[in-house]
Parts: structure tokens; sequence; C-alpha cells
């Protein structure tokens, strides 16, 4: 009989995941491991902890719901999730929302809409992009422009093709009588943290009008305030059909979301999609708290702020250390493309008091939260000089 968790989850737990440390605490931009060492943590639950770890503000919120009524089923109204719904159409496309409790569903409810929206003259195609990341779901996975990830589940979810990132021409070549829908990432996350640019987010939009298409953004992993916007895509003056959000909508709480314009808001009717826990009062009273939060700290002025601090260091030690080959993001959302294997990096970053995520072969990612400041900056681009000095 054993207690420790690493033996327990290598016994009990499916290993789709390989886990490192074990964390037992966090608070703000640290996190501690069960040896007591602290670390500054750039990955923030991969883009979920915006607000930084246990923020006293959403961690009373969630408390106070829990005691007051945690769950009540969307049989009922209850007082929070409209509120919450409020927000976002405020905040964003001024039409509805529906409710989930991860990415995957987020996007499978727009899926599901352009599908039902297509349905009348019997279009159903979606394009995404090569390169995406959507979600693990067999629908999600087959969205996701990435074969290594569809390996061994064929057969794929039909219904999707997919078109070149920033590449406009490859999206007007993947459009058929079929096509229905475009989902795209406004900065590609899990692909290497690669923001689209501007021509070709305002292509998308002509090319969905011109087509009578929807065009739906992912913003699971770039929105609530990460990449010094509310939502990645408002940096590029282009109105959306709808969109999903997931990750740090709840800052740690599972939330999902999916929204759409005015003109699709009654697209689902009763009956039409739903989940047990969409929604639920706990989960909205987190989800008000984080926006609350970021508003209250102005934590997306320093998200532009801190992100442009750190990107300025990062300038200066691809001078000295040519095997940085570029930096690339928005906001608090930062790559950093090596001439190297990122993984070996990171572990050893990690061993320097410092987590970031290695992503694609050579990119390692920066999403710290939100609340991180000038001195933390500081510590990152240290730990990194250290680091990239011995490599
Ligand atoms: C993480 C992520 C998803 C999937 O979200 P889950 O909550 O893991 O289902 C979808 N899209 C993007 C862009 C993501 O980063």
């Amino acid at each position: 009989m054993t207690s420790d968790p690493k033996l327990l989850h290598k016994q009990y737990v499916m290993p789709t995941y390989a886990p490192g440390l074990t964390l037992v605490r966090g608070e703000g931009v640290t996190v501690w491991d069960d040896t007591g060492k602290a670390y500054l943590d750039c990955t923030a639950g991969i883009a979920v902890c915006n607000t930084g770890h246990c923020h006293p503000a959403v961690v009373a919120a969630i408390q106070s719901q829990a005691a007051t009524l945690m769950h009540c089923s969307n049989l009922f109204h209850n007082l929070v999730q409209p509120r919450l719904a409020q927000r976002l159409a405020e905040l964003t496309l001024g039409g509805k929302v529906f409710f989930c409790n991860s990415g995957a569903e987020a996007n499978e409810a727009l899926f599901k809409i352009a599908r039902k929206w297509g349905s009348a003259d019997g279009r159903y195609e979606i394009i995404t992009m090569k390169n995406s990341f959507h979600g693990r779901t067999l629908a999600t996975m087959t969205a996701t422009g990435q074969t290594k990830y569809q390996q061994g589940y064929a057969p794929l979810m039909p219904g999707f093709v997919y078109a070149d990132f920033n590449q406009l021409d490859s999206v007007r070549a993947a459009i058929t009588p079929a096509t229905v829908a475009i989902l795209c990432e406004a900065v590609q996350g899990e692909g290497g943290v690669i923001p689209a640019t501007p021509d070709f987010m305002t292509g998308l939009r002509d090319l969905c009008d011109q087509h009578d298409l929807l065009l739906f953004f992912d913003e699971v992993q770039c929105g609530i305030g990460r990449t010094g916007a509310w939502f990645g895509y408002q940096h590029y003056n282009v109105r959306p059909d709808g969109f999903s959000m997931a990750k740090a909508l709840g800052g740690g709480f599972p939330i999902g979301a999916a929204t759409v314009t005015p003109e699709l808001a009654d697209i689902f009717q009763p009956g039409n999609h739903a989940s047990t826990f969409g929604g639920t009062p706990l989960a909205a009273a987190a989800a008000l708290a984080v926006l609350d939060t970021v508003e209250n700290e102005r934590l997306i002025d320093n998200a532009n702020q801190m992100g442009a601090l750190l990107k300025d260091g990062l300038a200066t030690l691809a001078q000295k250390y040519p095997l940085i080959r570029t930096i690339r993001g928005l906001g608090l959302m930062i790559g950093v493309e090596l001439t190297v294997p990122a993984k070996p990096l990171e572990a050893r970053l990690r061993d320097n008091g410092l987590l970031c995520i290695a992503t694609g072969e050579n990119v390692l990612r920066f999403v710290p939260p939100l609340v991180i400041r000038e001195p933390h900056i500081r510590q990152i681009l240290k730990a990194l000089d250290q680091v990239l000095a011995t490599a």
C-alpha cells in the first residue's frame, strides 16, 4: 500500500499525460511543489489562471456560492448564469450564450450551430486551419488540423476540411458548395503561438460575406484578456458570427461557453442542445468574479505592458543567444522559437524555478497569470539568461 501520489498515478490514472512535478499550493504567479520549492508559473494551468492562483476574489465567490446553491440543473433559472451571459454578450457580440464545461464542448456547440444553420440548404462542411488546436473529442480532434492528434482514431468525423493558416488563397480554394463555416484561432496556441495576420482575419470575414458562411473563432486559449484585449479577435477589427471560450473563463473552475450574434441567437430551441453542468451557479459565480477581477485590476492593460516588457527583454536575449530564432505573440501569450528542441530547455528552466510550456518541436510558450509584475518579468529573463548561457 502506498499513498505516494506519483505511484498511485502510475497504477491508477490512464497515462494520457506524463506529469513531472507534484504541485501542492498556488498564490498569484507562484506555485509550490511537494518539497516546498517555489516556481514562477508561466504556464498558469495552460492559460487558465489568468487572475493568478487562488485570487481572493475568485476564491471568495466560489466559497460563497458553493454554500448557497452549487447546482440546480438547467431545468430551473438560477440567479447567476444570466448575469454572466449578459456580461459576455455586452463585452462582445451582443447576442446570446450557450454554457458548457470545456473548450472542446464550446467548439462542439459552434459545430452544431453551423450544421443546424446550414441544414436548410444542405451545407455542413467546416473549414479549419492546419496547425490549429480545437480539442480532443472526436469532432474537435477532427477539426484540429494536426494529424498527430488523429492517429489511431479513424474514421474521423466527416465534414471538416483544412486550409493553410494565414494563407487566404488556401482558404478560398477550400470553399465548396457544401461549406457552411470557417473556424480559426486569432492566435494559434498549441500550434506554437502564431498570431493571425490582420489581412488574413479581414480576408476571412470578406470570404464569409461573399459565400454566405459563418465565421467562428476559437478563443479558448487566447480569450479573457490573455492577448491584451478581452478576446484575441478584438485586435483585428473583425466581427465573427460566434466564438468559443473556456480555459481562463472560470479562473481554474471548469466552464466553457459559445456565444453568437443576435442574428444566430435563437438557432437552438429547447431540446436542440444541452449540458447537465453548463453554467451552474457555482461555475457562473467563478466566471463573474474572474471578469470583475480582470476589469477592477486592469489586467488587460497589465497584459499589454508586461507582455511588451517581456518581449523587449527576450529581444535583448536573442541578440546574445543566436539559438533564439523568433519571438512572437500578443500581450501575455508569447512564443519563443528556438533553433533547438524546446523540451530539454523547459526542464532546465523548471530546475531553475521557472515553469513554461514546450510546444511544437522548438517553441517555448509563456502564458503567465495576467497579475504578473515587473520584478517577475526580470526573474523570467534572468532564469532564461542563465539557462541559455549553458545550452
Ligand atoms: C485547450 C484548447 C481547446 C480545448 O479545450 P478543453 O477545455 O481542453 O476541451 C480548444 N481550443 C483551443 C484553442 C485550446 O487551446
